[in-house]
């Protein structure tokens, strides 16, 4: 057996350079004749990894001082409802824009705690697009606004942010799927969280970095555990952090800058994407990708074969192949590609290669 090509999309591929260091260093980490995962988080070798790892994000992404890098846990699910709990005080209101499952998701677990204003919605196309700007109805006065810049499920990018009326509330973005996949400006955004399991790490461990002035919020929850502030201010190591992924984002963070940071990923990236787009829409209608052109994602490629009872061959056959974890997410069906940072373009080749050799079998 050999490692296959894994196009999942999360928890998804890690660079196989990062997986070979973490392998050579898993018994012993250093000097401390112990592994990574063994010791203390109040260790000085795991405060070093604390610290490298922020400042290699940090640099990676270019983070104004006046924002706090957290590294927690509970996924990106559980900021869902912490967003509103802390950002939010009594009789709020918080925009949602929604462009596919995740936002969804993320405005019914911030119901319980703020008034939840869905300011545009893509579901009446089947979130194939991104609601235009001047559409969205956004509130006065709003606690924060919430996007979800890459739909991981629909495989929709608002690949830029839109123009925003001036004063308006802060942007609260899901990254999960898209952080570090190309360069970002940071000083547009209030808060950006992201699950680790695509473009960071192991699952675990959630990312945030938060403009400091919405650390203490009128609203925030007393119990210190859910509070941003407290995170903050101890550095993410209030409790026991999940040491073990967050060692390997840091890894993983050194592997993007030695590859030459987020501008050379996003000339992969979009490299890779639009090798995939072009094999499917040049398949003569045998492949279909349902996104609106300008919305499509460069992380998470959607597609459906035209005869659905080819399915189940096309799945078997990629897996044969070497080429892993195609199945479509249950509400979409088909197929899905996810082309995170650590997916090589020869990855994305022997897919094309493998479609077009399908596509000729059973075409
Ligand atoms: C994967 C994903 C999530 C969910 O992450 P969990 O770690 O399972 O909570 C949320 N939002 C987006 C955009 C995702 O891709």
């Amino acid at each position: 057996m050999s490692r296959g090509f894994n196009f999942s999309a999360g928890p998804a591929t890690l660079p196989t350079k990062v997986l070979e260091r973490a392998r050579d260093e898993l018994l012993e980490y250093g000097a401390e004749r112990a592994s990574v995962m063994e010791i203390s988080h109040r260790s000085k070798a795991f405060e070093r990894i604390a610290a490298e790892s922020e400042a290699d994000l940090r640099a990676l992404l270019a983070i104004p001082d006046d924002y706090a890098v957290l590294f927690l846990q509970g996924g990106a699910t559980q900021q869902f409802a912490l967003l509103p709990m802390n950002l939010a005080g009594a009789g709020d209101t918080a925009d949602y824009v929604l462009t596919g499952l995740w936002g969804e998701k993320a405005a019914a677990e911030a119901k319980p705690h703020v008034g939840v204003n869905i300011a545009a919605t893509a579901a009446a196309s089947n979130y194939t697009g991104v609601p235009d700007p001047a559409s969205w109805a956004l509130t006065p006065g709003a606690a924060y606004l919430h996007l979800t810049p890459n739909e991981t499920i629909q495989g929709v990018e608002m690949l830029d942010l839109p123009a925003l009326p001036a004063g308006h509330a802060p942007i609260v973005a899901d990254l999960s799927s898209t952080i570090l996949s190309r360069p970002l400006d940071i000083s547009r955004y209030g808060v950006i969280y992201a699950g680790a399991q695509k473009n960071i790490g192991p699952a675990g461990l959630v990312v945030m970095i938060i403009r400091r002035d919405l650390l203490e919020r009128a609203g925030a929850p007393r119990a210190k555990i859910l509070r941003y502030a407290d995170h903050a201010a101890n550095q993410s190591l209030f409790n026991t952090p999940p040491t073990f992924s967050w060692y390997l984002a840091g890894q993983v963070f050194k592997w993007v800058r030695e590859q030459g940071g987020v501008e050379a990923m996003a000339a992969a990236n979009a490299r890779k994407a639009s090798t995939l787009y072009a094999a499917i829409d040049g398949s003569g209608g045998f492949y279909t990708n349902p996104v609106e052109v300008g919305a499509r994602s460069w992380m998470n490629v959607p597609f459906v074969l035209a005869d659905a009872a080819l399915d189940k061959a096309f799945l078997a056959e990629s897996e044969a192949a070497g080429l892993l974890a195609l199945k479509g997410h249950k509400s979409v069906g088909g197929m899905r590609a996810s082309l995170y940072n650590a997916m090589p373009q020869a990855g994305v080749d022997a897919l094309v290669a493998f479609m077009r050799d399908f596509q000729q079998r059973h075409g």
